[in-house]
């Protein structure tokens, strides 16, 4: 059997990762989402269990000493992280995995899963980056300010991905994304 794929999108906050996947997963229900653990507060509408796990730091911390998580990292403050929950064995019965994370993350993941398949998602220019972090009006001037300071540094790192995408419409990106998809089962070399 065809081991499912490791996907990771990743990219610069406020590239529009969130909105890609989620429809990439709608259009795409063979591919199944990596829910995170975060110990940021749940934004309005957001619900445990479904956009992620939300846990306090103590348990977050206690996940970590156990061996828990394939990667963590600490963004702007808080605790994100991939929960193992069995992803090789999902995998080896042939689930594609979805991991939408920061880019810490994907290049802890790299190292831990060199068979992955990294996808860096870019903002069509980083005037537009600024105006569609503004448009989410759940910023301060202050994390705006490190948000674009942090993304102006991660967009060089792009280059250490297999496939850098932009989006610069969210149908368009997606269907990239779905062609990489697609080109991936196709690979006579993969497995
Ligand atoms: P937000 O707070 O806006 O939901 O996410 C902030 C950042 O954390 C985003 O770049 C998001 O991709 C990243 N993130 C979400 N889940 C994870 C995770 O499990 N691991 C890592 N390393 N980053 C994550």
């Amino acid at each position: 059997m065809r081991k499912g794929l490791l996907m990771v999108v990743s990219g610069p906050s406020g590239t529009g990762k969130g909105t890609v996947c989620s429809e990439l997963l709608r259009e795409t229900p063979e591919l199944a989402y990596s829910i995170s653990a975060t110990t940021r507060a749940p934004r309005e509408g957001e619900v445990d269990g479904k956009n992620y796990y939300f846990l306090t730091k103590e348990r977050f911390e206690k996940i970590i000493a156990e061996g828990g998580f394939l990667e963590y990292a600490n963004v702007y403050g808080n605790y994100y992280g991939t929960p193992l929950a069995k992803i090789e064995e999902r995998r080896a019965a042939g689930q594609d995995i979805l991991l939408e994370i920061d880019i810490q993350g994907a290049l802890n993941v790299m190292e831990k899963c060199p068979d992955g398949l990294f996808v860096f998602l870019l903002p069509p220019s980083i005037e537009e980056l600024e105006r569609r972090l503004r448009g989410r009006g759940s910023e301060t001037e202050e994390s705006l300010a490190r948000r674009m300071g942090s993304a102006r540094k991660e967009i060089a790192i792009g280059k250490r991905y297999q496939y850098v995408v932009v989006n610069d419409t969210v149908a368009h990106a997606v269907a990239t994304i779905k062609e990489i998809i697609t080109a991936e089962h196709c690979r006579v070399d993969r497995n």
